[in-house]
């Protein structure tokens, strides 16, 4: 062994920080840092410290970034620029966010509660939607129309829409800033945005990323506060052409109410109550793999969760005592354990609202399986199975001092289309089974809900499946996978899970508006 070998450190375990770590925001060439504001302090829903200190942004800050990013719309130089200048400087956003994303990655494990390797995993997929945005900033362009008549000539700008506020949630904090930035940027809008107060790190450190990476002061305002007072504020604020909004549809109807009274133009993506159908001739262990997968990734708190499994009723029992058994294996615990596939909840809030879905059920009911043997809760270098009674908190993971989120996945079965819990959005790592004995019943019960946002189709026959998606009223269906989203491929929800769509080539219709020139030539 040579001496250079000897010397070279094992790599470090990341850790939790001893300290919370201080991030700024982001209002035209400045950032405000967290000591000149009242803070917001986010504690590790995981291990019950502090880890984000953000500045609470004030109306005068909102003031400000609109006002910022209004001058840097209206006076360029960011919408002036040719498409290939912007596609640059967006390609070297792409590039920061790979250098970075380990940091990143560890901010959203400890501000979110996911397990790390999940916070990498998203932090590429960012990269490749920076990366997809970049290719579109080169095509957003308009028509000519010269077959209009003698001497008449139409021309059909595309331009970009303006200043876009964007309003997000914690789930999925820098990967859905990049469902929707990059995009706007890519066309020419300028933006002011406001995760959520609860996960703001990396959409703060994407600030300095981005002022680092050349792209010029006031195109991107970044702002930190809680939604009814500084999200309000942006969305009523006359200087913002657009507002582009993820979150619930309880707060996306708000949202679109304020909008309306200014007849401002707003995209809305809402949540989800999306279903699983498995036929009795899909590969049976591939879908049960992803049906657990569509359950319980981040914890069920996703908007296209796979929340309700159809099932076929001669495979029924076997199926779901297949997923089940899935979901019971899970290793849920501390998400910077390399181990860990599940981590907390994300709040107290959110456990509540996941343990009242869970009573309901059960009054109505349902039978949630979550034998006592399911956890097994990992810390680095230990494990131990935590026997809980159906329904609690895994309160033993009391030396993970998080704030008792963690909570095993559940299957129910003895559910019916009616129940509660099969119509409403529970954004926990619960499971509602309900099976079917035809197609046509399969895709009623998949329709009858308020949403329609995604759903999943399992079948060996693509003629099959393919003539279930088409009659699926969701923004997006997949066909013997689930959560395979790329960046070339549109989200959108229809019914109230949305109005809009983001990502794929259809963004850039999203942020731009047409203007018609229409000119009679003076000797045609
Ligand atoms: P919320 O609707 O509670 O919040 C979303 C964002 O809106 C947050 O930044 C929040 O601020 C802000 N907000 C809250 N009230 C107002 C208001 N009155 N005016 C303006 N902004 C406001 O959603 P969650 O954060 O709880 O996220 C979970 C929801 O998001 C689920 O329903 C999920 O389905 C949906 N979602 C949809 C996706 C999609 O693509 N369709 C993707 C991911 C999630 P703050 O929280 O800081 O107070």
């Amino acid at each position: 062994m040579t001496s250079t070998q000897a010397a070279s450190p094992a790599p470090q375990a990341p850790r939790v920080p001893d300290r919370a770590r201080d991030f700024s925001a982001l209002v035209g060439d400045r950032f405000v840092t967290a000591g000149e504001r009242d803070t917001l302090l986010r504690n590790s829903p995981a291990h019950g410290v502090p880890v984000s200190r953000y500045p609470r942004a004030t109306a005068v800050d909102v003031d400000a970034a609109v006002t910022a990013a209004r001058r840097a719309f209206d006076e360029g130089p960011w919408p002036k620029m040719s498409g290939a200048e912007r596609a640059k400087v967006l390609l070297r956003v792409a590039d920061a966010i790979e250098r970075n994303r380990e940091e990143l990655a560890l901010i959203e494990s400890l501000e979110v509660g996911k397990p790390l390797s999940a916070a990498m995993r998203e932090m590429g997929g960012s990269v490749g939607l920076w990366e997809f945005a970049a290719t579109l900033a080169r095509h957003a362009y308009g028509d000519l129309h010269d077959k209009i008549g003698a001497g008449m000539l139409g021309l059909v700008f595309r331009e970009p829409v303006g200043v876009v506020g964007m309003i997000t949630p914690w789930n999925y904090p820098l990967l859905i800033v990049s469902q929707k930035l990059p995009y706007a940027l890519a066309v020419g809008c300028t933006a002011v945005v406001k995760p959520s107060e609860l996960t703001s790190g990396t959409c703060l450190r994407l600030g300095e990323l981005m002022m680092e990476c050349g792209v010029p002061p006031g195109v991107v305002n970044l702002l930190v506060g809680e939604g009814p007072d500084v999200g309000e504020a942006i969305c009523r604020a006359p200087g913002v052409d657009m507002i582009s909004f993820t979150g619930s549809t309880r707060v996306g109807r708000a949202v679109g109410r304020i909008c309306g009274e200014s007849i401002k133009r707003v995209s809305l993506e809402l949540g989800g109550k999306s279903a699983q159908i498995v036929c009795a001739d899909a590969d049976l262990e591939l879908a049960a793999e992803k049906v657990t997968m569509g359950a319980t990734r981040n914890a069920g708190q996703a908007c296209v969760s796979g929340s309700r499994l159809l099932v076929e009723r001669s495979i029924a029992e076997s199926f779901t005592a297949r997923v089940t058994a899935k979901m019971h294996a899970i290793r849920v615990g501390d998400p910077l354990d390399a181990a860990t596939e599940m981590g907390p909840l994300v709040s107290q809030a959110q456990y509540d609202r996941v343990a009242s879905y869970i009573a309901s059920g059960e009054r109505d009911g349902a039978v949630l399986h979550r034998p006592a043997d399911a956890v097994v809760m990992h810390r680095p270098g230990e494990a131990a199975a935590v026997p809980q009674p159906a329904g609690a908190a895994v309160s033993s993971a009391a030396s993970l001092t998080g704030g008792n989120w963690f909570m095993r996945p559940g299957v129910f079965t003895g559910v019916t289309p009616t129940m509660t819990i099969a119509r409403e959005e529970i954004f926990g790592p619960i499971l509602s089974v309900i099976p079917f004995d035809t197609v046509d019943e399969a895709i009623a019960v998949a329709n009858g809900t308020d949403y329609g946002l995604a759903a999943g189709v399992w079948s060996r026959d693509i003629n099959k499946a393919l003539s279930i998606g088409r009659a699926m009223r969701a923004g997006t269906v997949e066909v013997n996978t689930y959560m395979a989203g790329v960046p070339e491929l549109p989200l959108s929800g229809h019914k109230q899970s949305g109005v809009g769509h983001e990502k794929g080539r259809y963004a850039i219709e999203e942020f731009t508006t047409l203007k018609t020139i229409h000119v009679q030539l003076a000797n045609p």
